[in-house]
């Protein structure tokens, strides 16, 4: 049932479904939407809503964030006693929305779910990742985050990070940079000194392998990526000692990306 609190709101029904608690607090979000909740859930499952941060219109407790709905939705959800929602299934850039309303209310069954889930996607969104990351310190999920960024452009790294956090970010691919100087521009020769002339065709692969790397490097530390690289290798006209060669180089330039020093090893 509705009821009138002022003129510019009426007193929402919790959005949980089958939910029995009273409402006692609405909550009016950045998009101007109202959700009905409840001060007793607020204060068990948060830290971040102190008492002191509700207003009052006639006898209801009010509060104006600035998240949207949709992460007010899921909030909210996670200060109910339920099964919660599947993280997995929210797309990543509304995730790290999320993971950042869940950091700053400190609803911390929210948190850890987020800083699990932004692990496993950081992937898709490694420079934001990062940033939260940094911020939060979690150094697990920076390391999953900083190879997928390595490729990314210094402007948007610079206002992602921030300056101190480009710098850190500068040095870690710095490392990168300095191994495809240093071992993998560097031609393939397979043949044994003073055998038959260096296959052609490798080198074509080469140089159309590190071309690729050059604007994609984070590719060398997925396994999959290299897999299929190293398949290229059978439908070309080359020896069996280059062939081999190849596979081994490659593998050793993966091995060598993977052992880089990590990015929380800055941290
Ligand atoms: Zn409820
Ligand atoms: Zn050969």
């Amino acid at each position: 049932m509705m009821m009138e609190t002022d003129d510019e709101c009426v007193v929402p029904p919790c959005h949980v479904p089958g939910c029995r608690l009273t409402v006692d607090v609405v909550i009016k979000t950045s998009d101007a939407k109202y959700f009905g909740a409840h001060l007793q859930n607020l204060q068990n499952h948060a830290d971040g809503f102190p008492p002191a941060s509700f207003g009052k219109r006639k006898r209801m407790n009010h509060m104006d964030i600035e998240e949207d709905s949709e992460v007010t939705s899921l909030m909210l959800d996670f200060m109910h006693k339920q099964p919660q929602p599947d993280l997995r299934d929210v797309p990543v850039g509304r995730l790290v929305d999320f993971a950042e309303a869940a950091e700053k209310y400190l609803i911390y069954s929210a948190m850890g779910t987020c800083r699990l889930v932004m692990g496993t996607q950081a992937w898709a969104l490694p420079l934001t990742a990062l940033a939260y990351a940094i911020k939060h310190e979690y150094p697990e999920v920076a390391d999953r985050a900083a190879p997928h960024s390595i490729g990314m452009d210094w402007k948007d790294v610079h206002k992602e990070l921030g300056p101190t956090g480009a710098v850190l970010w500068g040095q870690y691919r710095e490392s990168f940079l300095a191994l495809f100087r240093n071992r993998g521009f560097r031609s393939v020769q397979f043949h044994p000194d003073g055998q038959a002339p260096v296959c052609q065709e490798i080198l074509d692969i080469q140089l159309s392998t590190l071309s690729f790397l050059f604007g994609a490097p984070e590719d060398i530390v997925d396994e999959y990526w290299v897999g299929l690289e190293m398949a290229k290798v059978s439908v070309h006209n080359v020896c069996f000692t280059c062939r081999e060669g190849w596979r081994k180089w490659l593998q050793e330039l993966a091995d060598e990306a993977k052992a880089l020093p990590k990015f929380s090893t800055l941290l």
